[in-house]
């Protein structure tokens, strides 16, 4: 199911080590996706039709039959119906034989990833394969929306309740941060890793100041939208979906 926030990508692992698994459901999720996961091919297939995920993180080798043939599967349910949502694969796959990647590639793969990996080209991969997959759909996925709430990645314009509201540089990464973690706490040396990235300079309290500075500028159009959970971080409030 796509997310209500309208925004953060849904990625389904497939995988049959849960070790492998798990490493990538944890990294991805901290990355903002929501992740599914599926250990074997009869699985990926039903969560594929359940989840409806952006991408699939498709391992070659699996119990009951071979990544490859999953993709081909999915690519002709998606022949079947051109209407249906864009589905990115990237396989992971322990064979670095070319001749196998080509084929792989052939068969509808948009990447691949040879194990083992390191955990942050997957996300880099992932990324890049989003961007220009969903960047092919029409670009509207640049809108990231919470509620009444609207940021426009393409023109970096954030809206409330229509209102236009403006931020500084910082409070936009801070807000857009909150906005692809939405649904879920993000803590403070979160946010200093990714909005400050660790700057020497900085206050501890600057993230305090920052989320103040933007409750002020979004609660003047409606309900106060960020959450504080003391001793852990902060997150946006849940909204009631139209
Ligand atoms: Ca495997």
């Amino acid at each position: 199911m796509k997310t209500a926030v309208g925004s953060a990508p849904t990625v389904l692992v497939v995988e049959d080590e849960p070790g492998i698994a798990d490493i990538l459901r944890i990294t991805l999720s901290y990355n903002g996706f929501t992740v599914h996961c599926a250990a074997t091919r009869r699985e990926a297939l039903a969560a594929v039709r359940e989840h409806r995920p952006d991408l699939v993180l498709l391992d070659v080798m699996l119990p009951d039959g071979n990544g490859w043939e999953v993709c081909q599967a999915l690519r002709a349910e998606r022949a079947a119906d051109p209407a249906g949502d864009e589905l990115a694969v990237i396989f992971v796959t322990a064979r670095d034989d070319p001749r196998e990647v080509v084929a792989g590639l052939a068969l509808g793969g948009d990447d691949y990833i040879t194990k083992p990996f390191g955990i942050d080209e997957v996300v880099a991969r992932v990324q890049a394969v989003l961007r220009r997959t969903r960047r092919d759909t029409g670009g509207t996925d640049r809108v990231l929306r919470h509620g009444d709430l609207e940021m426009n990645e393409a023109t970096y314009s954030v809206c409330r309740a229509g209102q236009r509201v403006e931020l500084t540089p910082t409070e936009y990464n801070l807000l857009r941060h909150l906005l692809r973690h939405a649904g879920q706490i993000v803590s403070k040396e979160q946010l200093l890793q990714h909005v400050w990235q660790y700057e020497t300079v900085v206050p501890s309290t600057v993230v305090e100041t920052y989320i103040s500075y933007l409750r002020r500028k979004l609660d003047r159009f409606g309900p106060s939208m960020i959450e504080t959970r003391r001793g852990i971080g902060y997150g946006l409030r849940a909204v009631e979906q139209a």
